[in-house]
């Protein structure tokens, strides 16, 4: 397997996706240098030469960066900006792997989704329906694993790929037979200098889609109701979906935000060739994914919702959507907004326990609105609380609506505290 022997790349951010990357390309033959700002990552990429890619003598074909390092804003890292201004291609691992499979002469084909929120679930939902229908398939990217690690499919096969707005930058040549856009609200726009850097950036999901191709598009919400006007002036096939249908006895996709991703899922697996009777099987057994909308301990009556993916105010407006009246359990590192957005839901909160950074923010705009607060400050406080408050209702939703980076190092850490500290309350019902 030498489909990349002569090339030289660097892998920056020696990650959950930057190790695996760093392996596959030198086992396709690459040459392959690695850099990590930390000591303890660079010591840890041991058979690989360690060098930061600036220092690199000679060409390089290509940079390989965390998703998690900019590249452009909020402000480059500097080998981003290094590698920027002397025109090495910054590249996501998922193109990479696009010209490794081609390179090997497998015709498998690609499937893409992007969005907002949802992308995991549309992501888990279409390879589970695939694995249903018997298609060889293999999932991963942003919801992990990462890219570069997926095997190499045979010609049937279908690649199921979650693309965030970042890695969507850094795509050049593959071209996604089916490409799912689901939905689009304000988010990181640091790193996309706005709304319009970031509508760009998720546009690409269907770059280089010819008639042969099917784009699957969310008509939910205004800006990507824009989007589908523009994608119907392109020549790929156009599928507009809707979280407004009913969605029947999908035991793990409860409310119409997976109701949007059931159809979108449902859509894309129609343009690959699946069957009517095996998508209703799919979505009918779909499991589910950890840490959303998981229910993880029920007590005297009293369920237990662990929502902590829910990173923002648009996410965890759907879960709320869900339950008529809760005790809410939220905070951490708010996003632009706040929490103002979910004003039409707080009539059903029957009281908040806030936490994190931007608790006592919450906790200020839900007084205004007359709903019953408390800061809690951790989830050790308002687990116990909460649970005490919500013998009335019988639901605790832990739909932070916050990002989790103050308290805990990502959102399933979180969402493992919630869990645990749910079932010391609340052990599982036999
Ligand atoms: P992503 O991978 O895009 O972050 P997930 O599938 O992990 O999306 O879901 C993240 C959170 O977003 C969930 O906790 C849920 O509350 C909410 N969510 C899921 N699907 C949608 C959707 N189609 N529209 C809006 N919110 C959604």
């Amino acid at each position: 397997m030498s489909v990349f022997s002569g090339k030289r790349f660097a892998v920056v951010g020696l990650g959950r996706a930057g190790m695996p990357a760093a392996l596959r390309l030198r086992e396709l033959g690459a040459e392959v240098f690695v850099w990590d700002d930390t000591a303890a990552s660079r010591e840890s990429a041991v058979g690989f030469t360690v060098a930061r890619p600036s220092a690199i003598a000679g060409r390089l074909d290509g940079l390989v960066l965390s998703p998690g390092i900019p590249h452009k804003l909020p402000g480059p890292h500097p080998e981003a900006a290094w590698a920027r201004a002397q025109g090495v291609p910054i590249i996501a691992d998922a193109e990479l792997l696009y010209q490794a499979v081609r390179g090997l002469g497998s015709k498998a084909r690609f499937a893409g989704i992007t969005g907002t929120n949802g992308k995991s679930t549309t992501t888990a939902l279409l390879a589970h329906i695939l694995t249903m229908a018997g298609v060889p398939n293999a999932a991963g990217a942003n919801l992990g694993p990462a890219a570069l690690s997926l095997p190499v499919l045979p010609d049937e096969g279908v690649y199921v790929l979650e693309m965030s707005s970042y890695m969507l930058e850094r795509i050049e040549t593959l071209r996604f037979d089916a490409a799912v856009m689901l939905n689009l609200s304000p988010d990181h726009l640091d790193r996309h200098g706005g709304m319009a850097g970031y509508e760009a950036a998720k546009r690409e999901i269907f770059a280089r889609q010819d008639a042969g191709c099917t784009a699957v598009i969310g008509v939910d919400d205004a800006p990507s109701r824009e989007m589908a006007a523009w994608l119907h002036t392109l020549p790929a096939r156009v599928v507009e979906i809707s979280g407004q249908g009913r969605l029947t006895g999908a035991k793990a996709l409860p409310g119409a935000h997976n109701a949007q991703n059931a159809a979108a899922a449902a859509a894309a697996a129609r343009a690959l060739g699946v069957d009517e009777a095996a998508i209703m099987a799919g979505i009918a057994s779909f499991p589910g994914l950890p840490h959303r909308q998981q229910e993880v301990a029920v007590r005297d009556g009293v369920r237990f919702i662990n929502d902590s993916k829910a990173t923002n105010a648009d996410a965890a407006r759907w879960a709320m959507g869900c339950y008529e009246k809760f005790v809410w359990i939220a905070g951490g590192v708010a996003k632009e907004g706040g929490i103002d957005d979910l004003a039409p839901f707080f009539g059903r909160i029957e009281k908040a326990f806030l936490i994190g950074q931007d608790g006592p923010a919450f906790a200020a705009r839900l007084g205004a609105a007359g709903v019953p607060n408390e800061v809690a400050g951790t989830l050790e406080f308002a687990v116990p609380a909460a649970y005490a408050a919500a013998a009335g209702c019988g639901v605790v939703l832990f739909s932070p609506a916050a990002a989790s980076f103050d308290q805990f190092a990502n959102f399933e850490a979180r969402g493992a505290r919630f869990a645990a500290l749910a079932r010391e309350v609340a052990p599982w019902r036999g």
